[in-house]
């Protein structure tokens, strides 16, 4: 019985696998086409000056409306696209394609409002970086400093001295820079200083529970003070309570961003967001 029950599982071990093996195999071949047959999206989410606006930008999040899947979301198939380095093409037409919408909704007389851009690791080293950025700015006519490029700190560290020179080319392009998911990462704070970057995001892990765990509280609250330090903006991420809403602008926080103030959300939308509100802060 044991040897019979252990084949079986090994059976269904092995089935199972190959589901997932053939599935992942699918998906990598969609993606090929995915960019071809026009089946990506992009969602946008608002920033907010603390504590309930004004808008200051928004930032674009990727979407693969699969033919057999549905709505796919980004957890589901980036890191499939960094692996096979189709990050590379995808991560070209999310630059395009955000900058071309923002251009456009500028044209429309939206409020002085930055694209952000999330690049991954594969993405921001390769070396074709900094011209995909510069085409994207000069085929959309996107003034510069309405970009913002966010890279998560991992990446920003994983080879520190290269990051603080890729960032600084790209500043010297005129755009804004924004380190994602800062306090997961493994900062030197002796190379903190010295990225060009303009924007700390903090982690939603340490939002979360802020409210009611006096440790979290505590980080959150070291991250802002070494933000005004450096002279960055600090946008807290994942904010859904108004409980957390309050913690964080109490704490200093400048931008929030979160459910509560906005979720994700086409395109089309977007220029309604935005419209008769003129200013000109960033
Ligand atoms: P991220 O850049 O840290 O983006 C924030 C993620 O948190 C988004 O998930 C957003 O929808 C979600 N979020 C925002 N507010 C809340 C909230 O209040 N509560 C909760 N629970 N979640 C919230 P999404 O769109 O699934 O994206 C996940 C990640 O995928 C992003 O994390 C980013 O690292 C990556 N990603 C998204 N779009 C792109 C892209 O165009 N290129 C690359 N390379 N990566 C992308
Ligand atoms: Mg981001
Ligand atoms: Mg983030
Ligand atoms: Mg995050």
């Amino acid at each position: 019985h044991a040897k019979r029950a252990g084949r079986d599982a090994y059976c269904f071990f092995e089935t199972s696998m190959n589901v997932n093996v053939h599935r992942q195999l699918q998906l990598v071949q969609d993606l090929r086409q995915a960019i071809a047959r026009n089946e990506l999206v992009l969602h946008y989410q608002p920033k907010f000056k603390a504590p309930a606006g004004p808008i200051i930008g928004v930032e674009a999040l990727l979407r693969w409306q699969h033919p057999q899947l549905g709505l796919l979301m980004p957890g589901e198939f980036i890191d499939l696209a960094e692996k096979t380095s189709l990050i590379v093409p995808l991560g070209a037409w999310v630059l395009n394609e955000a900058c071309r919408q923002m251009a456009q909704w500028q044209a429309m007389g939206a409020a002085t409002c930055a694209v952000a851009v999330n690049l991954s690791a594969v993405q921001f080293s390769h070396p074709g970086l900094v011209d995909t950025v510069r085409q994207a700015l000069e085929q959309s006519r996107l003034e510069p400093r309405l970009l913002t490029l966010e890279i998560t700190e991992s990446t920003a560290m994983r080879d520190a001295a290269a990051s603080v020179e890729i960032l600084q080319q790209l500043r010297d392009m005129g755009l804004h820079v924004s380190i994602d998911d800062f306090g997961t990462g493994y900062s030197s704070l002796l190379y903190l200083k010295r990225l060009p970057a303009n924007e700390l995001k903090i982690d939603r892990a340490f939002v979360r529970d802020l409210a009611q765990d006096t440790e979290d509280a505590a980080i959150v609250s070291a991250i802002i003070a070494l933000g005004q330090t450096l002279n960055l903006r600090i946008v807290a991420e994942g904010v859904e309570t108004r409980e957390q809403q309050d913690f964080l602008t109490n704490l200093g926080c400048d931008s929030l961003q979160g459910y509560l103030l906005g979720k994700p959300k086409p395109g089309s939308i977007l220029p309604s967001l935005m419209l008769h509100d003129d200013r000109d802060d960033f």
